[in-house]
């Protein structure tokens, strides 16, 4: 059932006896007062009025409050190790690799990449490239040789940190693509007798812990995050240093962070929430941040919770999903006694998830929307606000929301509530990308009339809370990670049997959707199994196991526009059953 105030679902009403203060209470107040230049006093900048940086902001500054020695980051490796960095600690280390890439020659303004699972050199590198002034660029450690190839040609990576065994694995191959790759940094045992590739333990660890972030401006380029659209190649978002102001206002109101808090951020900083919101914001707010080197378990997660006295905690919908088919009972044992604050983002959180997790720990998920281009959280349930299961939660003080439909170079409001409609912002505000690079236009139609549009649709309820639909665009989430279908396709194009494919996204009740595609075969191709297995193992090869396709299915012909583009639409509302709309377009079918 629906109606103006969103579907008849029953509200979580907001607690009103917390064990400590929201940092947003006033929510309606909040918003009519909210300044992102007054905001701005909340940072320190660099000293002498040198400018902005992510990494002053996130690390050194908190040693001029006095809070140097409280812990920053806390690693849990994968086989039981731990690693305490105190802010001080963090300082110094990240120096030693700003003074390793300035060693090596590298400028300001040039990428470091960074290729690694969830070591603490991830989080050293990223905030020691900032503090130089490089541009950093994560990548996830399951991408295989393909999309690290292809964002490394694009963002002209001229330096990258990884491991010995991802060197080997993924990237040494692509060296002759990459000619503008002048370094490679190896952590751990690392032989090297390659040129331009070094140890970390020889180029770091033994590098001064004295350095002098130079001045920046904060439109400085800081962190370059690849994104997928419909078409064509990934996009490189560009962020700057300015963004850290809305880590910090999203860190508190948003998460509700308070200077004593323990926080854990599930996410791979290979994807965007795990830079923001795993690195940036939990550290500019001045908390301990954990970082877990496994990957999911719902045991070894519940086991964390209660031994490091997790007071906030940000994961997604697949892992709470995960959680769900265990049972509350799996989360009875424990002692969650710390824990305050629950948020997940990503993709949808199913209203059953947010009531769940009522049940299980006692207090509602709190779901926040946003995306690689915000840069940060920009609509949010609060924790002083009550939730209605199901939406995505209200806009941040400071950010304006609207939903709206394109009307040829115009825009059309839409004001009535509960219908659909493209969700858009208004511009600016400080973590907004300032780009897409070397795709200016692609950047530019993203914008009208001074509004950002995401591409995602959505309703607004009379109550002013926000409600996901979909995606405007063929773009799939699987398991919260934005997958391009173009570059699915082109990677099965690769292989000598495939005449052509289309890709969509198909739902799975795990991970929100996985990834489905439709081969066409050459000419004296048979599509059998084993070809099938074929097909399938080369796409994991070459995309990793996080992007490459779960399903393969042949057809003898894919439906295509006179223009000649498969059209992905028409093989989606067939796969699910759903009415296939408009075909006016339509020239060849697979029928
Ligand atoms: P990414 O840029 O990879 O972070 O993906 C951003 C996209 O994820 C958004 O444009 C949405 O389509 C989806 N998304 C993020 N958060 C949510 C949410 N809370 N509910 C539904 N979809 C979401």
């Amino acid at each position: 059932m629906m109606d103006a105030q969103g579907p008849v679902v029953s509200v979580i009403h907001k607690r009103t006896h917390q064990r400590l203060e929201p940092n947003l209470v006033d929510y309606e107040r909040t918003v009519a007062e909210f300044d992102w230049t007054k905001a701005a006093r909340l940072l320190d900048g660099l000293p002498g009025g040198a400018g902005l940086n992510v990494a002053y902001e996130a690390v050194d500054r908190h040693l001029n409050h006095g809070r140097g020695d409280r812990t920053a980051l806390r690693w849990l490796g994968r086989e039981g190790q731990r690693r305490e960095f105190s802010y001080t600690d963090l300082a110094r280390v990240t120096n030693q690799f700003a003074n390793a890439l300035e060693g090596l020659n590298v400028a300001a303004g040039e990428r470091v990449f960074v290729l690694l699972g969830r070591l603490p050199e991830l989080y050293v590198a990223v905030l020691g490239a900032l503090k130089a002034r490089c541009v950093v660029t994560p990548l996830f450690s399951a991408f295989g040789p393909e999309p690290i190839a292809t964002r490394a040609e694009i963002g002209d990576a001229r330096v990258l940190v990884t491991t010995p065994e991802l060197y080997k694995r993924k990237v040494q191959g692509l060296r002759p693509r990459l000619p503008g790759l002048r370094h490679v940094i190896l952590v751990g045992q690392a032989q090297q007798d390659e040129p331009g590739v070094s140890a970390w333990s020889e180029l770091v660890d033994t590098a001064s812990p004295e350095y002098t972030i130079a001045p920046t401006d904060p439109e400085t380029m800081s962190l370059l995050h690849f994104t997928s659209g419909t078409t064509g190649r990934p996009k490189g978002a560009m962020h700057v240093h300015a963004a850290v102001l809305a880590h910090l206002v999203t860190g508190r109101y948003a998460l509700d962070l308070h200077d004593d808090d323990v926080f854990w951020c599930t996410a791979d900083p290979g994807w965007v929430t795990g830079t923001s919101y795993g690195i940036i914001a939990p550290l500019v707010c001045g908390v301990t941040n954990v970082v877990l080197e496994a990957e999911f378990d719902a045991q070894t997660w519940y086991g964390i919770l209660e031994r490091e006295r997790v007071n906030v905690w940000y994961t997604a919908p697949t892992a709470i999903r995960m959680m769900m088919k265990l049972g509350a009972e799996a989360v009875k044992g424990f002692d969650l006694s710390a824990l305050r604050f629950m948020a997940s983002v990503g993709e949808p959180l199913n209203p059953e998830a947010v009531v769940w997790g009522q049940e299980a720990f006692g207090m509602p998920i709190h779901d926040n929307w946003w995306q690689t281009e915000t840069g940060g959280i920009m609509i949010s349930n609060f924790a002083a606000l009550d939730i209605k299961p199901g939406s995505m939660g209200r806009p941040l003080p400071g950010i304006g929301a609207a939903i709206v439909e394109r009307d040829g170079a115009d825009l059309r409001f839409i004001a009535e509530p509960m219908v659909d409609g493209e969700l858009a912002l208004k511009t600016p505000w400080p973590s907004m990308m300032r780009g897409y690079l070397h795709e200016d236009e692609r950047y530019r139609k993203c914008f009208v009339d001074g509004w950002y549009l995401t591409g995602d649709l959505a309703r607004r309820d009379a109550d002013g809370y926000y409600w996901f639909v979909g995606r405007a665009d063929d773009v799939i989430k699987s398991s919260g990670h934005l997958i391009g279908p173009f570059e699915v396709e082109s990677a099965l194009m690769e292989h000598p049997a495939v005449a052509e494919a289309g890709v969509i996204g198909i739902p799975d009740a795990m991970a929100g959707e996985v990834v489905k595609a439709f081969v066409a075969l050459k000419p004296g191709r048979e599509p059998d199994e084993a070809l099938r297995r074929e097909l399938l193992g080369h796409a994991r090869q070459r995309l990793g196991a996080a992007v490459a396709p779960k399903q393969i299915e042949f057809r003898s012909n894919l439906p295509k526009t006179r223009s000649g583009k498969i059209m992905r639409r028409l093989l989606k509302a067939r796969e699910l059953g759903l009415p296939e709309g408009d075909l006016s377009t339509l020239e060849s079918d697979e029928k």
